[in-house]
């Protein structure tokens, strides 16, 4: 069996532990490494495909500030390394039925003060031509929105770790650890050949398998498979382009179903999703099956009843991972057994927008038992893996 030894060793290469292993390098770990299962790229767990909404409006003021902090701090920071805008403003459009979470995101709009307006529907349908808001009790442009471009982001945290001089363990798959040794000891499968690796830290980010890895925290995740479109609208194409269509949500009626979608980005066609955070509790190791007719039936009949320009056609659909809790909050802890190990799960189908931050508070946590972040010390209990 070879052995390797490492200051800090992250496990799971989604974009929760990209961004973990490029903060423990910030804070002058040298031997460090990055344990995944796939290659580099691939779309099994919860971090591929082009794009995803990043926006200040959010459920309440902690999320909000947290937001601040990323949008001011973090991702611009990773933008100037890696010399690359990942961030592409366009409008953001959140809105819901009365009775829904938009309430609570004009609340916590307004509470922080950021730069987002609480709009009727009158106003909203004005600001927004392209929706019909036939349910919508009210609306928030949420100028601070835009597209991340995550693939791009993913290439680019590659890019910075590696040029540190980061290990890379593709096609590796973390087996087991023993969080009782000295240094951490992780067992691994590299194709034929059993790995023992060997870390002083440990950063766990293990996306929709996490509760292999980590089964104390079977009763707080659930993970769903969600289905993406991709569909043309009747129009010129350039209206359907970042800077002109808005990243958005309906966040439905009183427990009714939330829709988001965004601009055309790297692919043909706009992006819309339904949010589903119940049912069934998915295995991500089930593969890639067929995109089921009747999920995409309700992708186009939102689309119908809540855009004015009609549907062309469907081209293109994907399935992606939430690793949900209860909450829909995350978790980003410390290891019940030692601090030594840091722990990043359930990033719900939210996590990419603060990922910078969260990968920050891991490295910070597992490296000095706290954040630096005030905005997030403050909010540590709802991170916590006891939970909120
Ligand atoms: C359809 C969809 C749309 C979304 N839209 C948005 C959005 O608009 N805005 C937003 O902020 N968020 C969004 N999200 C959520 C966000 O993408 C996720 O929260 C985030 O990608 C989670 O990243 P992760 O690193 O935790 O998981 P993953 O990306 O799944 O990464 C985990 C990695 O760990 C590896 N791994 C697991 N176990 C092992 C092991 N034992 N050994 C080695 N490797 C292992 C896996 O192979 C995987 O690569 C969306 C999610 C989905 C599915």
């Amino acid at each position: 069996m070879s052995s390797l030894n490492f200051d800090a060793l992250v496990v799971g290469g989604g974009i929760i532990g990209r961004c973990a292993l490029y903060h423990l390098q910030r804070l002058g770990l040298e031997r460090v490494g990055l344990v995944e299962q796939f290659g580099v790229e691939h779309n099994r767990g919860s971090s591929h495909s082009h794009s995803r909404i990043t926006r200040s409006a959010y459920v309440n003021a902690g999320y909000v500030r947290l937001m601040q902090v990323a949008h001011t701090q973090e991702w611009p920071r990773i933008e100037a390394e890696a010399g690359q805008t990942l961030i592409l403003p366009t409008d953001g459009c959140f809105f819901g039925a009365t009775g829904s979470k938009i309430e609570k995101y004009a609340q916590a709009v307004i509470d922080t003060g950021v730069d987002c307006e609480v709009l009727d529907v009158k106003n909203a349908q004005a600001r927004f031509p392209m929706f019909r808001f036939p349910t919508a009790a009210g609306a928030i442009h949420d100028r601070t929105a835009g597209v991340i471009a995550a693939s791009r982001t993913m290439t680019a945290l590659l890019q910075l770790v590696t040029k540190s001089g980061a290990t890379l363990l593709t096609d590796t798959r973390v087996l087991d650890l023993d969080v009782t040794t000295d240094p951490i000891r992780l067992t691994a499968q590299q194709g034929e050949e059993r790995l023992a690796l060997h870390a002083d830290r440990v950063v766990i980010c293990p996306g929709p398998w996490a509760t292999q890895l980590l089964p104390f925290l079977q009763p707080r995740l659930q993970v769903i498979r969600q289905t993406v479109g991709y569909f043309v609208l009747s129009g010129a194409a350039a209206d359907f382009e970042i800077g002109r269509w808005p990243v958005w949500g309906n966040l439905g009626a009183p427990h009714g179903e939330i829709f988001y979608g965004l601009p055309a980005f790297g692919r043909e066609g706009i992006k819309i999703a339904r949010h589903v955070i119940s049912g069934t509790d998915d295995t991500p190791d089930q593969g890639a099956d067929e995109i089921e007719p009747a999920e995409i039936d309700k992708l186009r009949q939102f689309l119908e009843s809540e855009f004015v320009p009609p549907v062309e056609r469907l081209v293109g659909a994907e399935h992606c991972y939430y690793t949900n809790t209860k909450t829909e909050d995350y978790i980003v802890d410390l290891h019940p057994d030692t601090e030594r190990v840091a722990v990043g799960a359930g990033f719900s189908g939210h996590g990419f927008k603060l990922a910078p931050l969260c990968g920050r508070v891991l490295a910070e946590l597992v490296t000095e038992g706290r954040s630096s972040i005030a905005e997030f010390e403050a909010m540590r209990r709802t991170f916590s893996i006891a939970g909120p």
